[in-house]
């Protein structure tokens, strides 16, 4: 049974040439990188290396990328330290976040009593910019946390014209950039903004590694406490191997990427009129203008079905999600739609279809072939 994998926003394949540079790294360059001898100034070569080429693909200086387990660590670590050692005292962001924001910030609240205020979101996802506006004009040292593209619904801010109005209100600016960074350019010298956080199994990397983007001088303080690694700002030993794939993932991912992009664009069109032509009442939820490789459709089934689709399609060897996927096991409905939709279209058979570069027609036909039979 030919197996189709559309379920990239939850994670991607990784690239053979990653694989190939990750098993050299893991079989050659062992040592500890802050060890003086040569095994391991190699390694530290590696990783210097590594955070070159990821702070060239975004246009910043290698000294403001720091080397996390995960976007969910970056995020956390931000936002703690934002509140704990920049004494933040309200955060606005919105409800659609993905819950490695949203839960932090929550816990935030609980912990130090800082005020979370959230920007409206609009019935196709999009954050109203106007209530950002209001919300920003009100007191109290701020910190804004908005996503640049929607897990759920491929929804796309406008970095570049939140970063200008954070600035303009003297507010930070973090953005969770885990759905855009290797599949849309950031420039970051045309962008204000202060933090930013990846996961380099979300562009065809290994998992368990990310980085987060801190601007100069921000006098964030570490999560963690020990050794020096990554400035003091987050002790434990470099994993070598992980930091060399997901630099790999990276450069591979802006090097391709017109051509990439152009590939999944038209996959996208092709699924949205597939799914037009043999479901004609379904509906899209996430706006005209997201980003192309995730699309969001609530699909004209009776409600009862809906926890048997994902089984259904799953026999059939097809793998997609519905919302993210920490919560696709459940029956939850998903907190994101929840802010978009009325309660019965809520209640309705939902399903994320998340593409890469590496999908094809066919698999778009055996996902409606699947999606038919049920
Ligand atoms: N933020 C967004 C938008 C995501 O999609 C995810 C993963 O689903 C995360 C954060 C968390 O990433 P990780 O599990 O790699 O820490």
């Amino acid at each position: 049974m030919k197996k189709v994998y559309l379920d990239n926003a939850s994670t991607t394949s990784i690239r053979p040439e990653v694989v190939q540079e990750m098993t050299k790294v893991l079989a050659e360059d062992y040592g500890n990188p802050s060890s003086t001898h040569s095994l391991g100034r190699n390694s530290k070569s590696i990783i210097e290396l590594s955070r070159k080429a990821i702070a060239k693909s975004i246009n910043v200086t290698a000294q403001e990328i720091i080397f996390t387990s995960s976007a969910t660590e970056a995020n956390n670590w931000i936002l703690r330290s934002a509140v704990k050692d920049l004494k933040v005292t309200r955060i606005i962001t919105s409800k659609i976040e993905h819950h490695a924001v949203l839960y932090v910030v929550q816990q935030l609240q609980k912990e130090f009593g800082i005020t979370i205020d959230y920007v409206k979101v609009n019935s196709d996802g999009t954050i109203d910019l106007t209530h950002l506006v209001e919300l920003l004009s009100m007191g109290g040292k701020t910190l804004v946390s908005l996503m640049h593209v929607n897990n759920e619904i491929g929804v796309v801010l406008d970095l570049q014209r939140v970063g200008m109005l954070c600035k303009e209100y003297g507010a930070l600016f973090h953005s969770d950039t885990v759905q855009s960074i290797g599949k849309r350019r950031l420039d970051l010298q045309l962008i204000s903004v202060d933090f930013l956080v990846a996961s380099a199994h979300k562009f065809h990397g290994p998992k368990g590694v990310g980085f987060a983007y801190i601007k100069k001088n921000s006098g964030l303080q570490p999560l963690l406490y020990g050794g020096e690694q990554e400035k003091g700002l987050r002790a434990g030993t470099e994993p070598v191997h992980q930091v060399a794939g997901m630099a790999k993932a990276l450069v591979l991912s802006y090097a391709n990427l017109e051509e990439e992009i152009n590939l999944i664009t038209s996959l996208k069109s092709y699924l949205v009129s597939r799914i037009k032509e043999f479901f004609p009442q379904a509906t899209f939820n996430g706006g005209k203008d997201g980003i192309e490789t995730i699309v969001n459709v609530t699909l004209p089934f009776s409600v009862d079905k809906t926890a048997m689709i994902l089984f259904h399609l799953d026999m059939k060897g097809i793998a997609v999600s519905r919302g993210s996927a920490c919560q696709s096991g459940s029956i939850k409905p998903s907190h994101v739609l929840a802010e978009m939709l009325s309660d019965e279209d809520l209640r309705k058979p939902n399903l994320r279809i998340s593409l890469s570069h590496y999908n094809t027609k066919e698999d778009i036909d055996l996902l409606i072939d699947g999606l038919q039979t049920i």
